[in-house]
C-alpha cells in the first residue's frame, strides 16, 4: 500500500478502510515543486510535448571521473554498512574542500555526511528545534523549510523581502523578527527560488545581529555555491563570532549534476555534529557507500566539470532574461545564482483568456501547464504568493520553445 504522505490519499483511505493515518502526516505538505513534476509526467504520459520548466537538477551528467570512481567503489567492495557520519576519508575531503573553496577550518569531527542536503536539513532542524520555537525564514525560501520546521512542530516566522530589495533581508528587519522565542535562523544564499546571494557584506551585518543575540542558531543552506554568477561565493560561516552557532549544508547535487546519488553534508560544532548524528542514526544509518566513495573523488580533484556547467547556465540565464523581457508584466530580477527566475506574474490576476480566469500565482501555473504544456511552480509553495518559478535547468532549446508557448499563451489573458 503507498502511504506517501498526500493529504487526498489519507482522506480516501480514512473514508473507505476506517483506519487513522498519525496527525504528523497533516501538520505538512508534500514539495510543491515534486507535485508539478508528477502532472508533467502525467500529461506526457498521455502523449503531450510537456516542457519542464519546474525541476531543480541540473541537465548534465555526472562528470566521467567521478563515475568512474563509482565504479571502481564497486569493484573494492565498498558495499558494506558505513559509519552514521560518514567514511573517515570522506569527512577529512569534505575539510579539504572547505579550506580550498572557502578558507574554512573544519575537522572531521564536525562534519556529519548525508542522504543529500535535505537529510543534513532534516537531522538539523529536528536537533535544535523544539515545540514552540521560532524559525527565522526570509521569503523566499526553499519549500523544504517550512514543513520540517512544522514536523519539529517549531513555529515559522517569516521575513518578508520583495523584488525591490533583490529578494534579501536587512540587518534591521532581522533585528525585528528575532523574540525571546527565536531558536533559529534558516535562509539559503545562492537563494533557490529567488537566486539572491548574499555579499560578504551583507552577510556581515547579518552576523552583527546575530553577535547580540547568542541563543540563535544559524542554518546555512550552501548547495547553490558553485552556481554563482557574481564571483567568490561567501558564507556566513567566514564570521569568527558566530562560526560556533552557524550549521553549514552543503551537498553534491547542484555543483556536481548528482542529484540522483543523494549526498549532502553538514558542518557545524562538534557537540552540535554529534546531535545530527544522532538523529540521522536512528532514520537512515550512514549515507550510500559507493556515493561516499565518488564525493571523495569530486571533492578532491578536477572542478573543471562544474566550471564549465556553470558556464552554460551563465549562457541561459542571460538568454532567459532576453525572452521574459519580451513579455508585458512579468518584472524579474537577474538571478545572481542558482538557476531559477523568479518573477511576479501579478499582473495577471484577474486576467482571462474567455474559458479560464487567472486569480492567483497557482492558476497562473496551471494554466501555462494546460495552455502552454509548460511546467512552473507557484510561489505560494516559497512563501511568495506573487510569483512564479522557471527553471533554466534546460537545454537552451527546451528554455526558447518554453518561454515561445508562454509568450503566446499569456498573449491571450486579456
Ligand atoms: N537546498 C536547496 C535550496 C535545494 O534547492 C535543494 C534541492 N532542490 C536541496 C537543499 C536538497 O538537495 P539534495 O538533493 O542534496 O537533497
Amino acid at each position: 500500500m503507498c502511504l506517501c504522505g498526500s493529504i487526498i490519499h489519507y482522506k480516501e483511505l480514512v473514508k473507505s478502510t476506517n483506519m487513522q493515518l498519525s496527525s504528523f502526516l497533516q501538520r505538512f505538505n508534500e514539495p510543491e515543486t515534486l507535485k508539478m513534476a508528477k502532472l508533467g509526467r502525467e500529461l506526457r504520459a498521455k502523449g503531450v510535448d510537456v516542457i519542464d520548466l519546474s525541476l531543480g537538477e541540473p541537465d548534465f551528467d555526472t562528470p566521467a571521473h567521478i563515475k568512474e570512481a563509482a565504479i571502481k567503489a564497486i569493484h573494492d567492495n565498498w558495499t558494506h554498512y558505513t559509519p552514521v557520519p560518514g567514511f573517515p576519508d570522506l569527512r577529512e575531503a569534505i575539510c579539504f574542500k572547505f579550506k580550498r573553496d572557502n578558507d574554512l577550518d573544519y575537522k572531521p569531527e564536525n562534519i556529519v555526511v548525508s542522504t543529500g542536503a535535505k537529510q543534513s536539513l532534516a537531522n538539523a532542524v529536528l536537533a535544535i528545534v523544539d515545540e514552540g520555537d521560532e524559525v527565522i525564514i526570509p521569503t523566499p525560501f526553499w519549500v523544504t523549510y517550512s514543513e520540517l520546521v512544522k514536523i519539529a512542530r517549531g513555529k515559522v516566522v517569516e521575513i518578508k523581502s520583495s523584488t525591490e530589495q533583490g529578494f534579501k533581508i536587512t540587518a534591521p528587519q532581522l533585528e525585528a523578527a528575532i523574540t525571546p522565542r527565536t531558536k533559529m535562523f534558516l535562509f539559503s544564499s545562492p537563494c533557490n527560488p529567488s537566486g539572491a546571494v548574499y555579499s560578504q557584506g551583507e552577510l556581515k551585518e547579518l552576523a552583527a545581529v546575530f553577535v547580540k543575540h547568542p541563543g540563535i542558531v544559524i542554518l546555512s543552506d550552501e548547495i547553490y555555491e558553485y552556481i554563482n554568477y557574481t564571483g567568490k561565493h561567501q558564507s556566513i560561516a567566514q564570521f569568527a563570532e558566530i562560526k560556533d552557532r552557524v550549521m553549514l549544508v552543503n551537498g553534491l547535487s547542484k555543483g556536481f549534476a548528482m542529484t540522483g546519488w543523494r549526498l549532502g553534508y553538514i558542518a557545524a560544532h562538534a557537540e552540535i555534529a554529534k546531535a545530527c548524528e544522532k538523529v540521522q542514526g536512528q532514520f537512515t544509518s550512514g549515507a550510500n557507500s559507493i556515493t561516499q566513495k565518488a564525493a571523495v573523488t569530486a571533492l578532491t580533484t578536477d572542478l573543471r566539470p562544474s566550471l564549465e556547467m556553470v558556464k552554460e547556465f551563465t549562457k541561459r540565464r542571460a538568454r532567459v532574461m532576453e525572452l521574459l523581457k519580451e513579455i508585458p508584466g512579468l518584472p524579474c530580477s537577474e538571478p545572481d545564482g542558482a538557476f531559477y527566475v523568479f518573477p511576479d506574474v501579478s499582473a495577471y490576476f484577474g486576467k482571462s483568456d474567455g474559458e479560464t480566469t487567472i486569480h492567483n500565482a497557482a492558476e497562473f501555473s496551471m494554466y501555462l501547464l494546460h495552455k502552454a504544456h509548460v511546467t512552473s511552480v507557484m510561489g505560494d509553495a516559497f512563501g511568495e504568493p506573487r510569483c512564479v518559478r522557471f527553471s533554466f535547468a534546460n537545454s537552451l532549446e527546451k528554455i526558447e520553445e518554453g518561454w515561445r508557448r508562454i509568450k503566446k499563451s499569456l498573449a491571450n489573458l486579456k
